[in-house]
């Protein structure tokens, strides 16, 4: 198979965690005989600076002209301590997903068993979690309409959302639960916001074309809750942008730490897919960051974008074994973890290809 990805690192961790991504990507294409050719584009505090816009239009240009996009993070600093600056890192990342219509976030909570002591949650209710979240991507409070009013006292954000959106996604999520364990969770606040009701209303009807999913409907705060009190209830989950974006990171506790978890975004075109972690000022340019969310945003980009379920599998199963044998990085490290098997970045990405390599060539 050939294929064009474009490498998007971005910001902070961003550009430490997708090269070992990439080099994931490399080793699969060497190991299962296809020619992935690479391409670079810059995005958020990085375009900023070389250009003076977030999301620059030759970026734009080759993200539309590729088959699959790997994205590390944007952010910097100094856009967090100024909310007043009108040029912001984010914006590139909210225009890209609109241009290219990345409707729909999956974002699956898979714990390996390895780290089960690594989360601050009780091993025996964690065990067997298996999540997988659809998190609306272009619609809700990120999107309405916003401003000040008021002399500039007042300021507000539209909740918005259009039947199609909501339809659109619903789809994909009962495709989803209907390959899985035939459970849909919508999280909404009915009980307070109309365009939640709208929301629960379309969801509603969807579920009506597919007879054989079980849909259950839950208040977001009551979802936050239950996520830690018993995640094994939850199978798929559907919700809002907003909503989606609080609950997943809480999820990422399910995990182990946010360096753990992936994420694909896509709508009818292409895929995009990156880690759930931001820039991660505090850890930049120290060789630390885990770049384990970027090597597991491959396995959805290679079973997603490009339908190569069994190298997807190999680089999940590269990741266990890596697990298994005891590396870690200081995220997921804890008391037990052997001083020579306490990993940087660029080390752990090796590892990975190695088992990589090891796996493959035992089973040819
Ligand atoms: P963050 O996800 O960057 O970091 C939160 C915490 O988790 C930090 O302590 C960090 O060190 C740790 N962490 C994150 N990823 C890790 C990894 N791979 N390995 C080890 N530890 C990891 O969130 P934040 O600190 O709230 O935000 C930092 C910047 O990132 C901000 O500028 C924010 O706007 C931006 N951000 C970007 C995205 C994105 O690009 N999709 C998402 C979230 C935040």
């Amino acid at each position: 198979m050939k294929k064009k990805i474009t490498i998007l690192p971005g910001d902070g961790i961003g550009k430490e965690v997708t090269a070992a991504g990439k080099k994931v990507l490399e080793q699969i294409g060497e190991c299962f005989g296809h020619e992935f050719i690479f391409d670079y584009a810059t995005i958020g505090h990085e375009a900023i600076e070389l250009t003076g816009n977030p999301l620059p239009d030759e970026t734009l240009k080759k993200l539309k002209n590729c088959d699959a996009i790997l994205f590390g993070a944007v952010g910097h600093p100094k856009y967090d301590n100024d909310p007043s600056a009108k040029v912001r890192p984010e914006q590139g990342l909210l225009k890209m997903r609109r241009e290219l219509g990345l409707y729909a976030n999956l974002r699956p909570i898979r714990l390996f068993d390895e780290l089960l002591g690594a989360s601050s949650i009780k091993p025996e209710i964690l065990k067997g979690a298996d999540i997988l979240f659809f998190r609306e991507l272009t619609g809700d409070v990120y999107f309405g309409e916003r401003g000040r009013k008021n002399g500039n006292d007042t300021a507000y954000d539209t909740m918005i959302y259009s039947r199609y959106e909501v339809e659109r996604i619903a789809h994909k999520a009962f495709k989803a639960a209907q390959t899985r364990s035939k459970k849909v969770t919508s999280v909404d606040k009915a009980n307070v916001l109309e365009s939640s009701r709208l929301w629960r209303e379309v969801v509603q009807d969807v579920a009506k074309q597919y007879p054989d999913v079980t849909i259950e409907h839950m208040f977001v705060d009551a979802a936050a809750m239950k996520l830690i009190q018993n995640p094994k209830s939850f199978d798929v989950v559907l919700t809002g942008n907003l909503f989606g974006d609080i609950l997943t990171d809480e999820a990422s506790q399910i995990a182990g730490s946010m360096g753990m978890l992936a994420s694909a975004s896509i709508g009818d075109t292409v895929g995009l897919y990156e880690p759930i972690h931001g820039s991660a000022h505090d850890i930049t340019g120290k060789g630390i960051a885990n770049p384990l969310a970027s090597v597991l945003s491959a396995a959805l980009l290679l079973e997603i974008s490009f339908g190569l379920k069994e190298e997807a599998d190999a680089v999940i199963r590269a990741v266990a074994q890596t697990l298994k044998e005891g590396y870690r990085t200081r995220d997921i490290a804890d008391a037990s973890t052997l001083h020579e098997k306490l990993l940087g970045t660029e080390v752990m990405g090796n590892v990975v290809c190695n088992q990589l390599r090891m796996l493959v060539s035992v089973n040819s």
